[in-house]
């Protein structure tokens, strides 16, 4: 269920979550957000491949307090994080709430191992039932928005809406 590393769920048990939730409530709305370490591969390279865990460590707490007690948090992928937002009623509301994660993240210092180093991520927002009627339609769109937001200079946040 959870990621032995990071503590969230993993990506089979947020699918099988966020799937029950369309299941049983296919007129609530949500939004999903995307979520990738801006040059990553780049701390493992420089400082070693513990560095980029604290990194990864540090990205999942900072996330994860930001979110409310409504939303999930699962690792996607390798340093690919992923988030269900409950509270969606206003798309300008749900922007804010992310890019404020965005900043914290960006003013968050990982330490380790004497190396003290920032880190930024992007992230990509799109939106159940307006991006499609499928868990799997919705998460693509939130994946396009995340290739944006790294193709415009990354650290950004992008909406589908
Ligand atoms: P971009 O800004 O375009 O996202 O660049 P990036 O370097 O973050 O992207 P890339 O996909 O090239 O690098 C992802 C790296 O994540 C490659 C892989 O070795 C590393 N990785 C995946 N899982 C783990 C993990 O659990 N721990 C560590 N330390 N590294 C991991
Ligand atoms: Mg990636
Ligand atoms: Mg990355």
């Amino acid at each position: 269920i959870k990621d032995p590393l990071l503590g969230i769920y993993n990506r089979k048990h947020f699918f099988d979550i966020i799937e029950e939730k369309v299941k049983k409530n296919p007129d609530k709305s949500f939004a999903m957000v995307m979520v990738d370490i801006d040059y990553f591969k780049n701390f493992n390279d420089s400082y070693g491949h513990q560095f980029g865990d604290k990194v990864l460590i540090e990205t999942a707490g900072v996330l994860s307090e930001n979110i409310g007690n409504k939303d999930e948090i699962a690792r996607y992928g390798g340093e690919e994080i992923v988030i269900c937002l409950d509270d969606v009623e206003n798309h300008n509301k749900v922007f804010d709430t992310v890019n404020e994660m965005r900043y914290k993240l960006s003013n968050n210092s990982v330490n380790y191992g004497g190396i003290e180093k920032k880190v930024t991520a992007s992230f990509g927002i799109s939106y159940y039932p307006e991006n499609g009627n499928t868990v799997q339609k919705v998460l693509s769109v939130a994946d396009a928005m995340l290739y944006e937001a790294k193709n415009s200079g990354r650290n950004k946040v992008i909406s589908s809406i």
